[in-house]
């Protein structure tokens, strides 16, 4: 008799999965049979039809079936077996890199074959090398399949059709105990979307029938595949919330301001804060005189002001007796703010302490002690602050600057790191990368979100044109002039993401070139394989002005202030997304002087390309360029491969399915409302164990 209870069971109660395989199935995981159910495929084949050889063409994956005319061992270069196969309509070279003395035989010609494997075009012609395939009893006994074969992703020591049995079995007893599975999408839902049950859905996407094409489920146009990623994303979207809620019921320091403090702190600034700083630190006052913790994101374009309203919520932290822990991605961006606050808190009776991974130690032991025994109000430095047995006297609010390098695994830890009884610090996060409002509430809504919308007023826009990469030469002798007048610059070269080594080469050449054409010019290198050190060395140097013309790949450093830069060529521009290239342009633009930024292109430019790089011409506003880019080229795009790096989907694909996104908040209300006790196995089901962290 069969389990009521089986789709939690472990995995290793199946035929053919032992224990060694369950264990390797972990790595995936994969721990109880409802796990293989949602183990969906990243890819399928098509098996359903055999094609005369005749009609294939390079780059099609197929299944051919045909006599084997003669095989033979090539010893010239890489030692081969080779068969030649035909089918009546064409013949194909069937190619073993690593094979037995036993295949030779018994690929003898005359033996029927079948194979699977991608077209390729070799030197002879097409080619298949190492297919699947299978020496056939009699001519026509080549099996084909009646459904697309799902290809799953692996893990080491787990063949793929291993999991194909597993996963059949666990879907036979799911269809039989239909029951058993619950589907957590209410039914007006499914109405309203049209979309299929939950069974359904999953028999469709493990065995799509010939209703379904592989194009289909490609472009994710399946109905079933659309709920699966509509549930999916929906379940990361009510983890996060969980978590916010939960922080909801936790205590927090009551920062109730003093006027006094304030408008000192204010007037002797030497600016007038925007409208929209004000409304922001309006914000965070709110936030910090609740008895919760608060959670809150500033995203602001780069130079929009956003270090002095975090700045002005580290006032409302010391002014009610708590410290302060600021901290920055980088140690160069770390002695940016740590001058900065230190300007700005220097009437205030608070020692203002600076903590990296570098520090002497006998210095940090100083920093260690003040921070204990609660002298130092305020503390900037990078990761090293909460790496370490670094001891708070009374934190009581977290700064973290430039959001998208923590992921919300950070951002609950370094919470925990602060608690004290049972009160927690209050947390503020920057950004600079402008996320479109559908985005943020699925990368963010564990987190309030304001945002400066507004830039300082004086500030030139950044002066962007358009030129082809025929006039390199007259680029050059423009940076030749602009180092005349004592100005400094970059140099940004892009190449196809993929390769990080292709693109320092490529940087690295640029930088010798340069350096031969420039000789009064100091041209120096920063490139993503460095160390961090060596980067940050350079980087000061630039800053010192001891560097004129800076080579760099496209992981130039956020957020550092060079105003003297006010220069940028971006090589290629056409390759990258516009978000990206807007925050590359960010890093001119600093100063009191005009800043161009020129784009690059290689010619011809295609209309689409052309269009996109007229946008950023056209507009210095991240949040219209992030709008826009949105449009063009999907969410991927947009938050870069850093920032979707954070959340790990089985099939939801941002690019492809970001029309489910407007939608996703509003189901997420009602779940909330409706269904609370649905909310946690669905994010069981989608995001496994990983939801625990919700408890760090
Ligand atoms: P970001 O938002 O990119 O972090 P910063 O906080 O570094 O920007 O601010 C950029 C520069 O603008 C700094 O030199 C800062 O002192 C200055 N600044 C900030 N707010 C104002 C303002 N309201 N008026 C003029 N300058 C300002
Ligand atoms: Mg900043």
């Amino acid at each position: 008799m069969k389990n009521p209870d089986y789709l939690n069971q472990s995995v290793d109660s199946l035929a053919g999965v032992g224990a060694q395989t369950a264990r390797r199935l972990e790595k995936l995981g994969i721990r109880i049979i409802q796990d293989l159910i949602f183990h969906l495929p990243h890819r399928y084949e098509d098996r359903t039809r055999i094609y005369p050889i005749g009609s294939l063409a390079a780059g099609m994956t197929v299944l051919i079936c045909g006599k084997v005319e003669f095989t033979d061992i090539l010893s010239r270069g890489r030692k081969s077996l080779i068969c030649r196969v035909s089918d009546g309509t064409g013949f194909i070279s069937i190619k073993f890199f690593h094979f037995a003395g036993a295949q030779h035989t018994l690929l003898k010609p005359g033996t029927m074959i079948s194979c699977f494997s991608e077209v390729r075009q070799g030197f002879a012609g097409l080619e298949m090398v190492h297919p699947d395939y299978a020496i056939l009893s009699k001519p026509d006994s080549c099996i084909t399949e009646t459904c697309l074969t799902p290809v799953y992703p692996l893990t080491e020591g787990v063949k793929q059709a291993t999991l194909r049995k597993a996963i059949k079995q666990a879907l036979r007893l799911c269809s039989e105990e239909n029951q058993l599975l619950a589907d957590w999408i209410p039914e007006a839902v499914l109405k309203q979307y049209r979309y299929p049950s939950l069974s359904e859905a999953l028999q469709t996407l493990h065995a799509p029938d010939e209703s379904v094409s592989i194009e289909a489920l490609q472009n994710g146009s399946v109905p079933a595949l659309k709920r699966l990623a509509f549930e999916e994303l929906l379940a990361h979207h009510l983890s996060l919330r969980k978590t916010r809620n939960k922080i909801r019921v936790w205590q927090a320091p009551e920062f109730i301001s003093d006027k006094t403090a304030t408008d000192h702190f204010i007037r002797s600034l030497r600016f007038r804060l925007t409208d929209a700083q004000q409304r922001v630190m309006a914000e965070i006052e709110a936030d910090c005189r609740r008895p919760q913790p608060m959670m809150r994101l500033i995203q602001g374009d780069v130079g929009s002001g956003k270090t002095v309203v975090s700045a002005y919520a580290a006032l409302l932290a010391l002014t009610a007796g708590y410290q302060v822990a600021v901290m920055a991605p980088t140690e160069l961006l770390a002695e940016q703010h740590f001058r900065n606050f230190s300007a700005w808190f220097e009437n205030f009776q608070t020692h203002v302490g600076f903590l990296t991974g570098q520090l002497k130690s006998s210095q940090r032991k100083d920093v260690l002690e003040s921070l204990a025994d609660g002298s130092t109000g305020i503390v900037i430095g990078t990761h090293a602050l909460f790496q370490e047995s670094v001891n708070f006297h009374r934190l009581g609010l977290i700064i973290i600057d430039e959001q998208h390098r923590f992921g919300v695994h950070q951002r609950l830890a370094l919470r925990e790191k602060g608690q004290q009884d049972n009160i927690r610090p209050h947390q503020l996060v920057m950004t600079a990368t402008p996320i479109p409002r559908t985005l943020a509430m699925l990368q963010y809504s564990d987190l309030d979100i304001s945002i400066i919308d507004e830039l300082p007023p004086g500030r030139k826009p950044v002066v962007t044109s358009i030129i082809p990469s025929e006039r390199r030469a007259d680029v050059v002798q423009r940076i030749n002039s602009w180092v005349d007048k004592k100005r400094q610059a970059y140099w940004v070269c892009t190449l196809i993401e993929e390769s990080e080594a292709l693109q320092c080469e490529a940087a690295e050449k640029t930088a010798q070139l340069l350096t031969e054409t420039l000789p009064a010019v100091r041209v120096s290198l920063i490139h993503g394989r460095m160390k961090a050190v060596e980067k940050e060395a350079i980087m000061r140097a630039f800053k010192n002005h001891q560097i004129d013309l800076l080579v760099a790949t496209t992981v130039i450093e956020v957020g550092v202030d060079v105003p003297n830069a006010g220069l940028m060529i971006i090589e290629n521009p056409e390759r990258l997304g516009l978000s990206q290239l807007h925050q590359l342009r960010g890093r001119v633009g600093r100063g009191e002087g005009d800043s161009y930024c020129l784009l690059m292109y290689q010619s011809p430019l295609s209309d689409t390309a052309r269009h996109r790089l007229g946008i950023l011409r056209d507009s210095n506003d991240g949040f219209v360029i992030a709008e826009k880019d949105l449009q063009l080229r999907g969410p991927g795009e947009v938050m870069g491969t850093r920032q979707t790096g954070q959340m790990h989907f089985k099939i939801a694909d941002l690019a492809r399915d970001s029309d489910l996104l407007n939608d996703i908040q509003q189901t997420g209300d009602r779940f909330f409302k409706d269904s609370p006790h649905a909310i946690q196995p669905l994010c069981d089901r989608w995001l496994g164990t990983s939801t625990e962290y919700s408890e760090v």
